[in-house]
């Protein structure tokens, strides 16, 4: 157990389908003191997670914000290594929150396929099989609370974001005594995310460069992939309607090589308008939140 009295937010994975140097895939650490959650589990995130000092036993929840498979590839990692710790650290079934349909599906088959590992683990020295605990709820257009901690300090709040044709994602925002962050997961600029990050310290949003790279994709099948992810300079916009304070991008497309890269996400986010700070994620970038 951690002794943390601020509230600490990490980026696990910052990157995409596409691989690329440093950038595991989709993820976001919260912590206050013992509540430790994890937002999305994309590829590397049990990695990145000792790179925070946390291992699989120590998280109190995993949530999903959709069901791509750049958001979800770690989580059977999450589970199954979990497990594989109990004979050093026994603990309860891990509790998962998520949408009801398409994630809530994928949750309930993701260990099919390690069948044989696990009946061969269980033979040998595993005394039961892996566990989790699948809390799925149906997706609103109004804030709902999702999750809490069991002293009430800590809320988790699930609102239906457009990621279309994708069904079934979300946004959370976490809710702790050092204040408030909202989390996009996937989704074009949308008013659902806009009216959640009201208020909140700290907005992490999905970001892509769609209409600066409008000509270089015209006919491609990015014009279609972008079309469902969230433009930087509409982004700059809707940040400045809500005032948040502080706002950072992730889940970067495309994925900056270098310090000027970074430059062109900022320029965006500034032409549409917001003057608050503006981080362009890495891979285990911490803020607190006081
Ligand atoms: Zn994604
Ligand atoms: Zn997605």
């Amino acid at each position: 157990m951690n002794a943390i009295q601020t509230t600490t937010v990490t980026l696990t994975g910052t990157g995409v389908p596409h691989p690329a140097p440093g950038r595991a895939g989709a993820g976001v650490l919260i912590q206050y003191k013992d509540t430790t959650l994890q937002f999305d589990a994309g590829r590397g995130t049990v990695i990145r997670l000792a790179e925070c000092g946390i291992a699989p036993h120590q998280l109190s929840a995993v949530f999903l914000t959709h069901v791509h498979s750049d958001h979800v590839m770690d989580l059977a990692d999450v589970v199954l290594t979990r497990w594989i710790q109990q004979t050093l650290h026994p603990t309860s079934a891990i509790e998962i929150v998520c949408p009801w349909g398409a994630p809530e599906q994928f949750v309930t088959r993701m260990l099919d396929a390690f069948e044989i590992d696990i009946d061969l683990r269980i033979k040998h020295v595993q005394e039961i099989p892996p566990k989790f605990s699948l809390s799925a709820f149906e997706t609103t257009s109004n804030p709902q609370t999702v999750w809490q901690s069991p002293d009430g300090t800590v809320s988790v709040l699930a609102i239906a974001v457009h990621h279309e044709p994708v069904p079934d994602a979300v946004a959370y925002r976490v809710n702790t005594p050092n204040g408030s962050v909202v989390i996009s997961g996937d989704t074009r600029v949308c008013p659902e995310v806009e009216a959640f990050a009201r208020g909140t310290q700290l907005l992490i949003h999905e970001a892509c460069r769609t209409q600066a790279m409008s000509h270089a994709i015209k006919g491609s099948k990015f014009e279609q992939i972008f079309d469902y992810h969230a433009d930087t300079i509409a982004l700059g916009q809707m940040a400045a309607r809500t005032e948040v304070p502080h706002l950072v991008l992730t889940h970067l497309i495309p994925q900056p090589r270098n310090e000027q890269d970074c430059e062109s996400f900022i320029s965006d986010i500034r032409t549409g308008g917001y003057t608050g700070k503006v981080t362009v994620g890495s891979d285990l970038d911490s803020f607190e939140i006081n």
